[in-house]
């Protein structure tokens, strides 16, 4: 099952990716993470990304496209993947054709004032990686590794803007792409995660 999520920051995609690589045993593979990653993997190769990342912009299509090209040569992707990020234009929705494809586009539609409420209080955890909104942890530490949760550099006000134009101009055209190719589904992404969680399973139990 080769899955890809489409919606805007705060839209719910990693949330969901996370509990459904568990359940479909196919690997999550954010391009945003693998990003954030390479701070500590090859700070040289990320003080070059930092400037498009930290104003919200797309880093260049090339770059990401080699750093996932790697990704999806790995065996666990050998049955199938869930791209959270990726694609973000229609370029790269070209490359990944050349690299394995897609079966699915799942489109998650959630009201813009919802998705401004879940950025702001969206918060990672430096250590680990993991997502949070702030209601989950009271005392602000990672229930996992027990750090301090921060926020994203770029879910700052002035930077979150430009990320929600930067995904209406250039990765919504996505879904009508996929719309046309016959892949796309849509949910409904404004309940609960459980609510969320329950129609992701009914599309994809109800047959890939
Ligand atoms: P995300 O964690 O998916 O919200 O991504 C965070 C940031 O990483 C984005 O705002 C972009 O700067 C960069 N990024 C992630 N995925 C891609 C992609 N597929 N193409 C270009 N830039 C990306």
């Amino acid at each position: 099952m080769k899955l890809v999520l489409l919606g805007p920051p705060g839209s719910g995609k990693g949330t969901h990716a996370m509990w459904m690589c568990g359940e479909y045993k196919i690997p999550h593979i954010s391009t945003g993470a693998m990003l954030r990653e390479e701070e500590r993997r090859n700070p040289h190769l990320y003080e070059e990304i930092r400037h498009y990342i930290d104003r919200g912009e797309l880093v260049p299509d090339e770059l990401i496209f080699e750093i996932l090209k790697e990704r999806l040569a790995e065996s666990d992707c050998r049955d199938g993947y869930i791209l959270d990020g990726f694609p973000r234009t229609l370029k790269q929705a070209e490359m990944l054709e050349a690299l394995g494809g897609v079966d699915l586009a799942v489109m998650i539609d959630t009201m813009p004032e919802l998705i401004m409420e879940r950025v702001r209080g969206r918060r990672v955890c430096p250590q680990c990686g993991k997502g949070y909104h702030i209601s989950q942890i009271p005392g602000g530490k990672c229930t996992d590794c027990g750090a301090e949760v921060t926020i994203r550099s770029d879910d700052k006000p002035e930077t979150i803007r430009n990320r929600f134009d930067v995904y209406d101009r250039v990765t919504h055209p996505l879904v009508e792409h996929y719309k046309n190719e016959g892949k796309l589904a849509r949910i409904d992404g404004s309940g609960t995660i459980g609510e969320v969680a329950a129609e992701i399973r009914a599309l994809l139990n109800g047959g890939v």
